[in-house]
């Protein structure tokens, strides 16, 4: 199918992609001096790890056209003089609406980059099986006071309810404040189901230790709480995409980690376009490289907790 990743991968933009930049010195984040060219340059760099995380998946798209410090638009539909490697599809659901955005391939991700694209927030689905999520993320956010170790232990503690009901789990730094843990799904169940799960799964852990989490969105800022923020899971919800670049100073991406490297030498905005191909080249094994094996069906027939019907 076209979600297939790329075959070869050369390191440098201008060899693989036919799309051009203009302006191709302009500054995208001034304090880091990240420049558009960069940008190009770090996801070609990264286009074989990225690839299945966005390619034929609705797209919404924080747009930053002058860079970080100036304005920035979350977009989900298309826009005036649009890149063609931008592809707009109808969705079947929204039959009077605007089209989905979504990209094939390196060319269209250098067509996000040329149009200021600074973060990639994909559905958890297929263009091939939009109604059926083929990933739960679990989005965690911390209140004020709330410390990394404490982070640590609640992405551990997603993972341990996720595998105890046969799912599998994978983590990565968000580039911003939090952690996100995502369970990769075989598409099967619909958002709903998806939805209901995730949400049962967050308000077990708000119930058995309310003084670390919350699940509730209204609570969401509860000072040395971390909201489970299950939110990301319903029908045209999205979450920034692994290795997206996050338009914030610093310039940090979201970083798939293994489990055993949540420790105190890691950060939520660890990883940057500064260090992320580096750490890409001398990686022994991607810590996701078995994401889409370790897939299996949302059985929603099944106990889950306390909540079951
Ligand atoms: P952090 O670790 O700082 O929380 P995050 O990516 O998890 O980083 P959140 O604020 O927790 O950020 O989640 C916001 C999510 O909501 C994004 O992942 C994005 O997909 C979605 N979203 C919806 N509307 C917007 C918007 N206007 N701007 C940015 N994100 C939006
Ligand atoms: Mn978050
Ligand atoms: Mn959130």
């Amino acid at each position: 199918g076209n979600a297939a990743p790329a075959k070869a991968a050369p390191s440098r933009a201008a060899a693989r992609s036919s799309v051009v930049l203009t302006h191709p010195d302009r500054i995208y984040w001034p304090e880091d001096g990240i420049t558009k060219e960069g940008l190009a340059a770090y996801y070609s760099e990264v286009w074989r790890s990225i690839a299945p995380y966005i390619v034929a998946r609705p797209l919404a798209l924080l747009r930053c056209p002058d860079g970080v410090a100036k304005q920035c638009f979350f977009q989900k539909h298309g826009w005036r003089g649009m890149n063609r490697k931008i592809r707009q599809v109808a969705d079947p659901k929204d039959a009077g609406g605007e089209p989905i955005l979504a990209i094939d391939d390196l060319d269209g991700l250098i067509a996000l980059v040329q149009s200021g694209v600074l973060e990639i927030h994909p559905w958890g689905a297929r263009l091939a099986d939009l109604e059926h999520p083929d990933m739960l993320i679990f989005d965690l956010d911390p209140g004020e006071k709330v410390g990394w170790p404490a982070m640590i232990a609640g992405a551990r503690e997603v993972k341990a309810r996720l595998e105890a009901q046969g799912l599998a789990a994978f983590v990565k730094t968000s580039g911003g404040k939090g952690l996100h843990v995502v369970a990769p799904l075989k598409p099967k169940a619909g958002w709903d189901e998806a939805k209901a799960f995730a949400k049962a799964l967050a308000s077990d852990m708000a119930e058995d230790t309310p003084d670390s989490f919350v699940a509730v969105a209204t609570k969401a800022r509860r000072p040395g709480r971390i909201f489970v923020d299950y939110l990301r899971n319903g029908r045209g919800a999205t979450a920034v995409a692994p290795y997206s670049t996050r338009a914030r100073v610093g310039a940090a991406v979201s970083m798939p980690v293994a489990w055993g490297e949540l420790t105190d030498a890691l950060s939520p905005s660890f990883y940057t376009v500064g260090n992320a191909p580096a750490r890409l080249a001398n990686l022994a094994a991607d810590p996701w490289a078995d994401f889409r094996a370790a897939a299996v069906p949302l059985e929603t027939g099944r106990a889950r907790g306390r909540r079951k019907g």
